[in-house]
């Protein structure tokens, strides 16, 4: 069945009893057995919960994973897909990743557990030079955050496979519907959920996605012990909202696209960051590997970070918020909110500039944004 379907038929068949065309709710820590030694298919919420679990095996399906795990925020999917690696080993990441996935492995470093190099993935020699005898993993966001870099996953999946090296891809900015990592030869992918997958801001929560079934015994075994999973009800409502996943990203990518034409006419902007713009630089790449270009544009206001501010301030339907993938418009200054954790020296040579803008393009009608857009720049 075609994804679409599969997103909006998602949990039907898992109430034998009442026959209930939505997932029902198991809101219940623990499960009867049926006899000393025979549980009745689940035992306890935290080892696994039916509603949880129909949102798990519908995001495995999606991504092409034997399965998933669904947690309670997408930082606890990160930290589980890193218990899959040993202490001590290096990985190499994106150098413009997640806010927090940044601060997590700069501390993992700080603290001997993990060693880590940020660099520009889609850099040949700059990858060879970083490997050491210790890389198990390389980390990839792509397109990244906040610059929206693309970076080549089949030609970086070979590179990594070639030298035994896992390959674990932040999927959160496009979704499975936009772009499957799997299918170019990712392990492991992750996603925070509070994004486009639930949609609706009303939701914290995360998954990872493994491969095969050694990679997903390990997720299963560190999701189970570290407890960080979803609750049934916040699982309930990520799958309610990924029902109209499809519909919301189509909306999405209509209005970024217009907000980024909007944006790369206007004479107050110096540069916009958008793989949907036939200028960007990762254009002709994002167009093979994915299936649309998505909601996030990024753009850098002439003038400095003071012109900036000044846009941030004034903006009314672009509500200034951290966060993305709602259908609500947000506007957002990475610099100081979702990449406040980098060093200002390193976000310099990185180039998260202070006056680099970032926006969640929502699916409100394209003149209203366009038009908010035109007034604060004024
Ligand atoms: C938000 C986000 C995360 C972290 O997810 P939370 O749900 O906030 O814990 C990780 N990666 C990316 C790309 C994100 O946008």
């Amino acid at each position: 069945m075609d994804p679409v379907t599969r997103l909006v038929h998602a949990g039907q068949d898992i109430d034998r009893a009442y026959r209930s065309v939505t997932t029902p709710i198991y809101q219940t820590s623990t499960f009867r057995f049926e006899d000393v030694e025979r549980a009745g298919g689940y035992e306890y919420t935290r080892l696994g919960n039916p509603t949880r679990h129909t949102l798990e095996a519908l995001l495995a399906e999606l991504e092409g994973g034997v399965g998933a795990v669904a947690t309670a925020s997408g930082m606890a999917a990160i930290s589980i897909a890193l218990a899959v690696l040993e202490a001590g080993v290096h990985l190499l990441c994106t150098r413009d990743c997640y806010g927090g996935t940044y601060r997590l492995l700069a501390h993992l470093q700080r603290q001997g557990k993990l060693e880590v190099t940020f660099l520009d993935l889609g850099d040949p020699a700059a990858r060879e030079e970083a490997i050491k005898p210790t890389t198990r993993a390389i980390w990839v966001e792509t397109p990244s955050n906040p610059l929206l870099r693309t970076t080549d996953l089949s030609e970086l999946t070979a590179f990594a496979h070639s030298r035994g090296l896992l390959v674990i891809a932040d999927n959160t900015f496009l979704s499975p519907l936009l772009q499957r990592p799997m299918d170019f030869g990712v392990d492991l992918v992750v996603h925070s959920t509070t994004k486009y997958l639930n949609g609706h801001a009303d939701v914290v929560g995360g998954a990872v996605i493994a491969r095969n079934e050694e990679l997903n015994r390990a997720i299963q075994f560190a999701a189970k012990t570290g407890g960080a999973v979803q609750a049934p009800f916040d699982a309930w409502l990520v799958l309610r909202g990924m029902k109209t996943l499809h519909l919301r990203m189509a909306a999405h990518e209509e209005n970024a696209r217009a907000v980024a034409q909007f944006l790369a006419r206007h004479p107050k902007v110096e540069r916009v960051h958008y793989p949907g713009l036939e200028t960007d630089p990762g254009h002709t790449l994002a167009k093979r590997q994915q299936r649309g270009f998505g909601g996030m544009v990024s753009f850098a206001v002439r003038g400095g970070q003071a012109e900036a501010r000044k846009v941030l301030q004034r903006t009314r339907v672009f509500a200034l918020a951290e966060s993305l993938g709602g259908v609500e418009s947000l506007i957002g200054h990475p610099a100081t909110m979702s990449h406040a954790a980098m060093p200002p020296e390193y976000r310099r040579v990185v180039g998260i500039d202070d006056h680099l803008l970032r926006l969640s393009v929502g699916i409100e009608a394209r003149q209203d944004l366009v038009a908010d857009l035109e007034q604060a720049l004024a």
